[in-house]
């Protein structure tokens, strides 16, 4: 094995996860001491404290006096896992940069593979999906598979079943996530739009080991929400189309009333249908308002160009 002296950096986004961060250093360490030994590479720790009210900062703080691998970057406040990652990917300075979970829901050790894979071939990714959810409630399951059914029907990007935010990248590929600024992010369609080759590594969903997961069922769906209108514009043909059906259903209607007219005369009845129509096609038109808005809403949030995140304070210094 060649000597590269390759930088990895690690990015950790962490919210709340003072319980699970001594086993996550623990695990990951191992993992440094072992590629050290094997491909002589050096770690970046990037721990993200993502306005946590426990004492997840306290611990990053002392870690890093112990350890000058451990660099953390604190926010002013929650800014949600994308703007962590964001934050991560700007102030990395190594050859390869991971993102993992602080949970140890992803494990450590792949990195070892993804290493040698990204040495080895020409890959510039290697990225990790679940092969299974075991652990996790039917319905979360089925509205996830929901949804990557819908989103890569009606976006151009291939977005994997199961794919995990846990990857191993070029400089060169973050370099072109870090270019894209855009304010409503959705990794995972980010790491499909930009391209790259990407090779997947399957593995067995593992619970996490300390700690309460910090995703509402509410909570996805609006990422959800958010990964469909940053991908596809789809939803916005669909009212569209509605919108031409109506109202050809109605002119069809239209004619049928007064050729009806004509020969049977016009006894005032039917105004319950009528009621009806009128309920269903002014739901129709808000609904498909209301698709408008959601982008209009979007477009607004992009246009004040707000910072995705505020640092409070942090001891890394590129950006
Ligand atoms: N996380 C974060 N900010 C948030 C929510 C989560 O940085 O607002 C981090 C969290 O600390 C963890 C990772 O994102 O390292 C994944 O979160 P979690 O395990 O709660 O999600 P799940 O694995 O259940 O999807
Ligand atoms: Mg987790």
């Amino acid at each position: 094995m060649e000597n590269k002296n390759d930088v990895i950096s690690i990015i950790v986004p962490c919210h709340n996860e003072q319980e699970v961060l001594p086993f996550f250093l623990e695990e990951v360490e191992k993992v440094y001491h072992e590629m050290h030994k094997k491909y002589n590479t050096e770690f970046e720790y990037i721990f993200i404290d993502d306005g946590s009210k426990d004492k997840t900062l306290e611990l990053l703080k002392g870690y890093s006096k112990e350890n000058s691998r451990v660099k953390y970057i604190s926010f002013s406040r929650n800014f949600g896992k994308e703007a962590g990652m964001y934050a991560g990917l700007q102030h990395a300075t190594g050859d390869y940069v991971v993102i993992i979970d602080a949970d140890l829901q992803d494990p450590p050790h792949l990195m070892d593979e993804m290493y040698k894979t990204l040495i080895e071939t020409d890959y510039d990714c290697v990225a990790s999906c679940r092969v299974d959810r075991k652990g996790e409630s039917k319905i979360r399951s089925f509205f996830a598979h929901m949804f990557y059914k819908v989103i890569r029907k009606i976006s151009k990007v291939d977005i994997v079943d199961g794919a995990r935010d846990f990857r191993m990248m070029t400089r060169q590929m973050v370099d072109s996530i870090v270019s894209l600024e855009e304010y409503n992010r959705f990794s995972k369609g980010i790491f499909a739009w930009v391209g790259y080759k990407t090779k997947w590594i399957p593995f067995e969903n593992i619970n996490r080991k300390a700690g309460t997961t910090k995703w509402s069922f509410w909570g996805l769906l609006l990422y959800a929400i958010d990964g469909i209108l940053a991908f596809s514009t789809a939803p916005l043909a669909l009212s569209a189309i509605l919108g031409i059906v109506l109202c050809c259903v109605a002119i069809i209607m239209i004619f049928v009333i007064i050729a009806k007219t004509l020969i049977f005369g016009d006894k005032v009845a039917g105004w319950p249908s009528t009621a009806c129509i009128i309920c269903f096609t002014s739901g129709m038109s808000m609904f498909c308002n209301g698709i408008i808005g959601l982008y209009v809403s979007k477009t607004y949030s992009e246009v004040k160009r707000r910072p995705q995140y505020i640092i409070k304070t942090k001891n890394v210094n590129k950006k």
